[in-house]
């Protein structure tokens, strides 16, 4: 079975004081400690449970820079049999469309049989890739996985759907598939199993070599045009509800009918 994984290399947003960079259209980040997207852990850990499960390749990409090599190594640690990193000055400012759209680019020229992709990113948040992706590939996507198995040229899937509920579906191959939190408990990685990869050649690929024009990727080959980013002013109107919960319920429910939320 051929299997592919999309990832990305993301800031840990979760401690960090935000600060928008001097562009005004990202974040500061120099400061910031990257990682692979936490949804995409589960989704590397999928891939290489269905490799250890029923043979193939697994293989990892992403669009980033040179930076970017390192979740490519973490997949490889965690399993993944190869590695490409999309990486040209053209792909800078790309929305989620342009991101699918050089993914596609490079899919497309391999044998696949699943695409994982991880449901959302920690930093962009957007979680359009994966159903755009599957768009252009032309393949069923299923969102939100919670579970997943395959079994002669299907796969069964048990998704998230809206107000909370799961239901389960199946799909022929190739398909693509977003994995949710809960999918799997990804595997630890270790320092020794990284430096064991360290040596693994990662495949670049350039737009040029995936037959993309620089105007098809990145800002030019955007749909979303981003003007800036605000951070919100600071909370003038945020009220600290004294007293005991009782008191403070009351109050928040004083609060809400006077404002209309109730
Ligand atoms: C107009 C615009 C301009 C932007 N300009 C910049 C910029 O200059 N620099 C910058 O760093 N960011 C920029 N961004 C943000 C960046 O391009 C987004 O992170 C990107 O579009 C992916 O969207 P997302 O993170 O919301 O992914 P989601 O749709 O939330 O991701 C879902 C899944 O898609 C896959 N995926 C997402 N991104 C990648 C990737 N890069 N490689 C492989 N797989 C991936 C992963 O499996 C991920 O879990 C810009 C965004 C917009 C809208």
């Amino acid at each position: 079975m051929d299997i592919i994984v999309c990832i990305k290399r993301v800031p840990d947003l979760a401690e960090a004081g935000l600060e928008i960079a001097a562009d005004g259209r990202g974040l500061r980040t120099e400061d910031l400690d990257f990682d692979i997207n936490e949804w995409d852990d589960y989704a590397v850990e999928a891939a290489v449970r269905l490799k250890e499960q029923h043979g193939g390749v697994v293989t990892a990409i992403t669009v980033g820079d040179e930076d970017a090599e390192e979740v490519l190594r973490r997949a490889l640690a965690m399993g993944a049999d190869q590695a490409i990193l999309l990486d040209d000055a053209a792909f800078a400012g790309a929305d989620p469309f342009a991101i699918a759209t050089a993914l596609h680019a490079c899919i497309r020229s391999l044998p696949f049989d699943v695409v994982l992709c991880g449901a959302v990113t920690s930093d962009g948040a957007s979680g359009q890739v994966g159903g755009m992706l599957a768009a252009l590939l032309d393949v069923p996507q299923v969102a939100l996985a919670t579970g997943l198995e395959v079994d002669g040229g299907r796969a069964r899937v048990r998704h998230e759907v809206e107000g909370g509920l799961e239901r389960e579906v199946e799909v022929a191959l190739p398909c693509l598939i977003t994995a949710q939190s809960g999918l799997n408990q990804p595997r630890y990685v270790s320092i020794r199993g990284i430096r064991k990869v360290a040596d693994v050649a990662i495949a670049a690929r350039s737009a040029g070599d995936l037959g993309l024009a620089a105007t098809a990727v990145g800002e030019a080959g955007s749909r979303v045009r981003l003007e800036g980013l605000l951070l919100p002013p600071a909370g003038k109107r945020a009220e600290i509800l004294e007293g005991s919960l009782d008191a403070a319920v009351a109050t928040l429910v004083e609060r809400l009918r006077e404002r209309g939320g109730l």
